[in-house]
């Protein structure tokens, strides 16, 4: 099974996507993670990477493809994945769709997580992320049984760099500018499936799994 997860910033893509990758047993492929434990590891796509993570703008496509063709070649990707993060852009989704009929492969669904503007702020104050192992937390909807601390792995948790207000709002108008349009690209192909992301976590989840079986 092969999934795309669009929607905004902060609408809750990683959440699903964590559920979908559990349920399903497919790997959860986030390259907002990647990057994140690039940057902690302070390598060169890393540093490249943050100059732009930082002010809340995409990193160039090229560095991304060369970034996710690579993680499709490793084994547990053979049954599929759930894309959270990735495509961004419309030469995103071409590179995979092209990588993709290379094997004679596609796409089963692109899962569009709505959720309105005034929402994403207020979501994205109260994200704490675990860089350790990449689980995520909210301060009121979803909190850790100890505060600060990761449930899974014991980490500190933090607030991202990119979910200041000032940096969210910047994230905000790059979605509706460069990312929005795949919501036409995947529903012109067939695969586009919306879904209310205001519900609470479960209630979001059991709508995807009507869509996705
Ligand atoms: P994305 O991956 O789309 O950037 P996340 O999955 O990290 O978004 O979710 C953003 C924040 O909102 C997190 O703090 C998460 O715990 C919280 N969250 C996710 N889904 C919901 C929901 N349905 N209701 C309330 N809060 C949510
Ligand atoms: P995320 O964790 O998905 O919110 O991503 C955090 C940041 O990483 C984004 O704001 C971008 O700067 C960068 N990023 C992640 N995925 C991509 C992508 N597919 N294309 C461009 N930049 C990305």
């Amino acid at each position: 099974m092969k999934i795309v997860m669009l929607g905004a910033p902060g609408a809750g893509k990683g959440t699903q996507a964590k559920k979908i990758a559990e349920s399903f047993g497919v790997p959860h492929i986030s390259t907002g993670d990647i990057f994140r434990a690039n940057i902690k590891n302070n390598t060169e796509l890393g540093k490249k990477a943050k100059v732009y993570m930082d002010k809340g703008e995409l990193v160039p496509d090229e560095l991304v493809v060369d970034l996710i063709m690579d993680r499709f070649s490793e084994p547990d990707c053979s049954n599929g994945y759930v894309l959270d993060g990735y495509p961004r852009t419309i030469p995103q989704a071409e590179a995979l769709d092209s990588a993709l009929k290379a094997n004679n492969d596609s796409l089963d669904f692109a899962v569009n997580v709505d959720v309105p503007d005034e929402e994403i702020i207020s979501r994205m104050s109260g994200r704490r992320a675990c860089l350790k192992c990449g689980a995520t937390y909210h301060t009121s909807f979803n909190p850790p049984k100890e505060e600060g601390v990761c449930d899974k792995c014991g980490e500190a948790l933090v607030q991202r760099e990119d979910d200041k207000e000032e940096t969210v709002k910047n994230r905000l108008g790059v979605y509706h500018e460069q990312t929005e349009p795949l919501e036409k690209y995947y529903a012109e192909a067939g695969l586009l499936h919306n879904v209310d992301g205001t519900k609470n976590m479960d209630e979001v989840f059991d709508s995807i799994k009507i869509i996705i079986g």
